[in-house]
Order: C-alpha cells, then structure tokens, then sequence
C-alpha cells in the first residue's frame, strides 16, 4: 500500500474531480482494505449525481461515489481469519452496526446506524482504497470475475427481492416492471429459482427484446395513455389489457402470483395491483416519486400482500455469487461497457444516456482501478 490515494469525488451536482488524498490508515481488528479494481455504475448513483439525492439519502459534499464493487483485499485486521492478502472480493457496499434491534434480528438493512457507501457522507469505492468489515467482503470463486463480483450488488438486491423478500414458490408466475439491469437480474433469479412464466413490461421496446434473449421473458410494451386519461384509469385499463393479452386469471395455474416493481413509477404500481392475482404478492424494489396513489379498493378486495424490499440481507450475497458461479445467472451480457478511471466523466455520461460513445446501448457501465 502506498502513500497515495487516487479518488473520484463528487464535489457538487455534476461535476467530478480526480483528488489524490492520503491513503487509509491500517484496517481495525475485524476489517480489511480492499484496492477496488471494478465498479459497476447504476441508477442510484445517477440520482446522486445529477439531482443530489437518491431515496432517502441526501448528498453531502464531497463524495466519493460507486457502491457496486469488487476488489483485492490489499490488508487484513488481525483478527480476520475468513480472508488474505490477494483474494478477489465483491464487496457488500453497507456496513451494519450489528448492535440494534434490526441487526440484532437479522434485517441488518434495517439498521438504525447504516454506514452506506457514496451516501450519507461516506465515501464509496470510486478510490484506490477501501476499508469495510472483513464479514461483508466475500471471496470470489475462480470461475467469477472482478467485473461479474461488482455485479454482485444489484444481483444481491435481486436475490432479496425474490427470495428473501417475496419467497418465490415452485411454478409461479411472475410480472417485472422496469427491464433495467436490476429488472433484468431480477428476471434472472426468479428463472434461476424456478419460475414458470416471466413477463417483463416496459416502456422501452430495446431492453424488452434484451430481456427476451436474457432469460426467455414474455414481454410487454406500455400502452400510451389516452388523452386526458386520468392515471388511474389508465392503469386499470393497462392491467386488463395486459390480463386479457397474456391470458391471465385472477386466479389458477395462469395467473401473476407475484409482481416485483423495479421501475419506481406511478402507473406500474398502480398497473401491478391490478394484475396481481388474488391474495397475490408485490413487491415494491424501485423508488420513483417519494408518494404514489394506488388503487386501494381493488388491492383491499383481493387481498394483496405489498412489501417494500430495501438493499440485501443476510445470505443475499452469498447466493448471488453461487448462482454466478454455478452457472444459473449469466452476468456477463449485462456488462457492456468499461471505462479506465481517468475517464470515470464518460462512464456517468454513458450510464446517463444508456448509450456509449462507440453507439452501443449500454446496461452495466464500469470503471476500472484507479490501480
Ligand atoms: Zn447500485
Ligand atoms: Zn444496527
């Protein structure tokens, strides 16, 4: 480890600087420093980056951003005993305090003192080093990539959001909303867990064809709105249109027995409970508008059980790696672009407009090192 630190901060709305700063001091007893080799860029940071604000987290500057990475671990605190000098890591970007009720009951995503990284004032991996807990840096099998490790993160919410969270019974049916990279990866792991029917809606005909190629889904382009159409007719009247389309029930072997949102936006919410089925599940990943009216009748009468699905939780990690590693998630036709970090501007401006300068449309963007 040498004296210096390379970072990318974030010193106001849109606009990075490369800053070299000292490097950490040596790891606590439990922690280990990682040297980031790949982060992967995603939504959240987008938000951060051009409006200062993503969810609930609000930017304080400067920042340094990334949260979705993988790395080498570069030093190890002396009581670590799970990991060496050279392993290869995905790094769970969230450290826990491990000392409140929620950590205390195992929804450590719900901690009460979440130190999150490129949020709420802690620095991300967008640097040339970076300390965390050695319990939430997993080594990575040989088979799995440092680009696929970094894609660890957005799996891991998807492995929370179908398993942890929705506890995806055999042969269900399954409707995602948003066929962005988390949409997608949430597309893969209901598959991976046996899905039967995988519908993907969006309002983007280029991601519906990918996820068509991706995981085999049945897809669906939005309708346009009428003119002057309320929102909440029109939702009404998508869900049946969808319904009618696909051949859906409310009820029996052919109907939604559970909707994962991962777009955020009014009219899927809304659009979502209409197609559910009878007492079926929803799952709410995606933050849009911080309020959403939904139809609270027609969710009442069926009994619909909506649950918010935040980050991971315990064992998310580890699985996302293993279906990696087994074979039953295929990361890489998400990663479609690197960028070396110097040129860290362009992988934001990439992500911002899901186009590369080389005119391919772009999923995953990363950005390599700085060493
Ligand atoms: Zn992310
Ligand atoms: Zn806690």
């Amino acid at each position: 480890m040498n004296g210096v630190n390379h970072c990318c901060v974030m010193t106001k709305i849109n606009t990075l600087v490369m800053e070299d700063r000292a490097a950490p001091p040596g790891p606590g007893p439990y922690d280990v420093v990682v040297v980031p080799k790949m982060t992967g860029l995603c939504g959240s940071d987008m938000h951060v980056f051009l409006e200062g604000r993503a969810g609930e987290s609000l930017f304080s500057d400067p920042l340094v951003l990334g949260h979705e990475c993988a790395g080498v671990v570069a030093q190890v605190g002396s009581n670590v005993k799970t990991l060496k000098v050279g392993d290869r890591v995905a790094l769970e970007p969230g450290a826990a305090c491990l000392r409140c009720e929620n950590c205390k009951s195992g929804d450590y995503n719900q901690c009460g003192d979440f130190k999150f990284a490129a949020a709420d004032g802690f620095d991300g991996t967008l640097q040339g080093y970076y300390t965390l807990p050695a319990d939430i840096a997993y080594k990575l099998p040989d088979n799995v990539s440092l680009a696929e490790g970094a894609l660890m993160e957005p799996l891991a919410v998807a492995v929370m959001s179908v398993s942890k969270v929705a506890k995806i019974g055999h042969n269900q049916n399954v409707a995602i909303f948003g066929a962005g990279p988390v949409g997608l990866l949430t597309m893969a792991v209901a598959k991976a867990l046996g899905a039967r029917r995988i519908l993907a809606i969006d309002v983007n005909a280029s991601r519906l064809e990918f996820a068509k190629q991706y995981v085999g889904a049945e897809t669906h382009l939005a309708i346009p709105m009428n003119p002057g159409e309320a929102r909440e007719d029109y939702s009404k009247r998508h869900g049946k249109y969808i319904m009618e389309k696909f051949g859906l029930g409310e009820r029996g072997l052919e109907a939604i027995d559970l909707v994962v949102e991962c777009s955020g936006a009014e009219v899927c919410v809304q659009t979502g409970i209409w197609l559910v089925k009878r007492r079926g599940k929803f799952v709410q990943v995606g933050a849009g508008p911080a309020h959403n009216l939904i139809p609270m009748s027609i969710f009442v009468n069926k009994e619909v059980t909506m649950i918010g699905s935040l980050r991971y939780g315990p064992g998310c990690y580890p699985m996302a790696i293993d279906l990696v590693s087994r074979g039953l998630v295929d990361l890489k036709p998400l990663h479609t672009h690197t960028f070396p970090f110097k040129d860290a501007i362009l992988a934001f401006e990439t992500t911002k407009k899901a186009m590369g300068p080389d005119g391919k449309p772009a999923i995953k963007v990363m950005i390599e090192g700085p060493i």
